[in-house]
């Protein structure tokens, strides 16, 4: 069992990390918003005043932070994880960021004896709940080996996938299938509500067939009702788009259905669906065809 500081407490890490004290680690959190931490301490974890304080005496390091500005502030910032860390100390930085960020966090930890993982993750909120989610991790394999203990109290799909920044290509690679998956299946309930047939019985079908999918198994019956809770927000999912195509760019490629989807997410956004679910592409989509 190992003491782990973890911050950025929000809908993921807070049952991250609750997951993590089940699992029998000593678990100190910090949050930028005091009632983040507040719920740390009802699942039987230590709030932290700051970060100093989180990573004080910690072995392991996790955070789970909304983007790179955010993960660049709280690790290579003054007061931030690498001027309080331990030299040897295993930062794991789960967050989905732009893979050159997760490059320079690796360097500078380098520089501090800090050993640095990108370990991003899918399988949304309710992954996190289950402690299912998959994790694609970028790093030395030694130090992935060390953290696989507690990459198993978070996940069920744990794949090492390559040097440091290979675990959020893949996470890029990961949200632009998810983002055009959600395209399509708005789609398909537009044009099966448009055609006057029952859609929920059309996408039942539909759901056991090779059209078959996760996005149709988990998130066809709150379509259906509109209900855009997040989840998984649009303005998350933007961010992540940009990083796929921009990810495109440096590797040279072209990625035209990813460019149009992030049209669509930007689409979303722009429309006031930014705190909404991912699944609120199905409302734009549905403006395309004024419904
Ligand atoms: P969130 O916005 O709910 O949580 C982020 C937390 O970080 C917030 O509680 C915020 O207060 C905190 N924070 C921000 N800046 C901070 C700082 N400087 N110091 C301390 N705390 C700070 O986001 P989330 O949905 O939990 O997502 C976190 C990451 O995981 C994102 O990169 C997201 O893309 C990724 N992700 C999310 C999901 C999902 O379904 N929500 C699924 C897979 C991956």
């Amino acid at each position: 069992m190992a003491r782990i500081g973890f911050i950025g407490l929000g809908i993921m890490g807070s049952h991250m990390a609750a997951n993590l004290i089940r699992a029998g680690h000593e678990v100190t959190g910090y949050d930028l918003v005091p009632a983040s931490v507040e719920k740390l301490l009802q699942a039987g974890g230590k709030p932290a005043p700051d970060i100093a304080a989180a990573v004080a005496g910690a072995e392991v390091i996790i955070t789970m932070l909304p983007d790179s500005p955010q993960v660049a502030e709280v690790v290579l910032g003054a007061g931030g994880v690498l001027e309080a860390a331990a030299p040897g100390v295993l930062l794991i930085d789960m967050s989905s960021i732009a893979p050159e960020t997760s490059l320079a966090v690796a360097a500078s930890g380098e520089e501090h004896g800090v050993r640095v993982l990108d370990a991003p993750v899918s399988g949304g909120e309710q992954g996190a709940i289950n402690a299912s989610l998959s994790i694609m991790i970028g790093g030395c394999a030694e130090d992935f080996e060390a953290a696989r203990p507690v990459f198993e109290d978070l996940g069920r799909t744990i794949v090492h996938v390559g040097p440091h920044g290979a675990g959020q290509t893949v996470k890029a690679a990961n949200q632009l299938l998810v983002a055009g998956i959600i395209s399509l299946v708005s789609e398909a309930i537009v044009l099966l509500e448009a055609s006057g047939v029952d859609a929920e019985r059309g996408l039942e079908v539909l759901a056991g067939g090779l059209a078959g999918n996760r996005i149709l198994d988990l998130k066809a019956s709150t379509m259906l009702a509109r209900q855009f809770t997040p989840g998984f927000r649009i303005d998350l999912h933007h961010k992540d788009m940009g990083i796929a195509l921009s990810s495109a760019r440096s590797a040279g490629v072209s990625l035209p259905v990813t460019a149009l989807v992030a049209q669509l997410v930007a689409a979303a956004r722009a429309q006031g669906h930014g705190s909404d679910d991912h699944s609120s592409l199905l409302a734009v989509i549905e403006g395309l065809s004024d419904r």
